[in-house]
């Protein structure tokens, strides 16, 4: 008997979309999950992703098992469009890259490797806060969790000295997550100066960076600048962990397309990791679906998208001020950056939201801008405002 079982928790973000289909309210909306929705609030799918899957069907390609690390078009390209078509390592052919089950696949894959073969603590430091799956994909491959100082709630924005800190106060050869650009949950980045700073105190530690780029192309709208971080810690010489998602860049949620790459000292090096990225994965799910990985590695990402949703962080915020005239500060609406909006609300106010306008996000008050359209924009301004004054 399974008896003894008890109820597991709903998923902090993936229990939302089941309240919200749930809710028959017309003006329902769904900020919980970053997902495109077009003006109507109906899934979106990007033209390019649209002509890709033309192009496959046309060319009658076939369904053959991939190779346990993947479709080696869609990895080549993955990794160029990380580390840049400059990068040393990337040049000389010293960087292991595997396909993954999109982003979530890539970190469980780092996180099953490095607890077989990272020689010190197994130990990982993430941002306060992080996206809410982190802790459970690093404590199931094997890890013990530490956080370190990321967000400062006075100012909404980046606590940058505590944040040294920690990275100073962690024990040597200590493995630190590090969000590559648009910060989920808070949407707020180091700069690039201060980036300069956390790369080169990183390194006098002898920590290990493990990038989670789940956003490139997002943070800026621009791939290179959004890759600024990763290229940077790269030419400093450390040598990476680097997981990658396709899923938002090119909105290829469903297709599961994404990355795990590891930057390795020699070709001697490089092989023997290969190998062994194969041992881990072979286990696991054997080798990945094809069809994400077709698509991504036709298509382009598209800078329209981006365009539209800074417009709706500022009429987001227009309408609070102008149109309701809230008396809260809400300029970090604006100056975050990437999907998600941190507002600030409290639990207590996230759930006058929900139970009140049908407006579903996470218990934090993070909203995704991508949720929001020209056409409840306007809606969700006064419900904020209704339950923040
Ligand atoms: N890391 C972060 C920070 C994320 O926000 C996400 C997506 N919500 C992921 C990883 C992984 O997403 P996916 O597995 O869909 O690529």
């Amino acid at each position: 008997s399974w008896a003894h079982i008890p109820q597991g928790q709903p998923d902090a973000i993936l229990g939302i979309t089941d309240a919200y289909k749930k809710d028959t309210h017309p003006k329902k909306m769904n900020l919980g999950v970053g997902a495109y929705r077009d003006d109507n609030g109906k899934p979106y799918v990007l033209n390019a992703v649209r002509k890709a899957e033309q192009k496959i069907i046309q060319n009658k390609l076939d369904k053959e098992y991939l190779p346990i690390t993947g479709l080696p078009a869609f990895t080549q390209e993955a990794a160029l469009l990380a580390y840049g078509k400059d990068s040393e390592p990337l040049q000389e052919g010293l960087i292991a890259v595997t396909q993954s089950i999109s982003g979530t696949g890539a970190l469980r894959i780092g996180g099953v490797f490095l607890n077989r073969f990272y020689p010190y603590q197994k130990k990982i430091y993430f941002p306060t806060p992080t996206w809410g799956n982190h802790g459970a994909v690093f404590k199931d491959s094997g890890f013990e969790i530490a956080q370190y100082r990321y967000f400062d709630k006075t100012t909404n924005g980046l606590d940058f000295e505590g944040f040294m800190e920690d990275i100073r106060n962690a024990p040597k050869n200590s493995i630190f997550l590090l969000h590559a650009c648009a910060h989920n949950p808070t949407g707020v980045d180091p700069t690039s100066q201060q980036w300069d700073q956390i790369s080169k105190l990183i390194k006098e530690r002898g920590h290990f960076p493990f990038f989670d780029m789940a956003y490139q192309g997002f943070a800026s709208g621009d791939i290179d600048r959004d890759a600024y971080a990763v290229r940077k810690f790269v030419s400093d010489g450390h040598r990476i962990a680097l997981s990658q998602s396709f899923a938002k860049n090119m909105g290829l949620y469903g297709e599961r397309a994404g990355a795990f790459s590891l930057i390795t000292e020699n070709p001697k090096e490089k092989a023997a990791v290969d190998s062994q990225l194969r041992l881990v994965i072979r286990p696991m799910y054997s080798n990945p679906p094809v069809n994400g990985a077709r698509i991504a590695s036709y298509v382009l990402s598209d800078p329209e998208l981006y365009k539209e949703w800074q417009l709706m962080r500022k009429k987001l915020k227009h309408h609070l001020v102008e149109d309701f005239e809230s008396k809260l500060p809400w300029n970090h609406i604006t100056d975050q950056i990437g999907m998600f909006c941190y507002t600030g609300l409290k639990p207590e106010q996230v759930e006058r939201l929900t139970h009140d306008y049908h407006v579903y996000l996470t218990k934090d008050g993070r909203i995704s801008i991508a949720g929001i359209s020209s056409s409840n924009v306007k809606y969700l301004a006064e419900a904020i405002h209704e339950v923040s004054k």
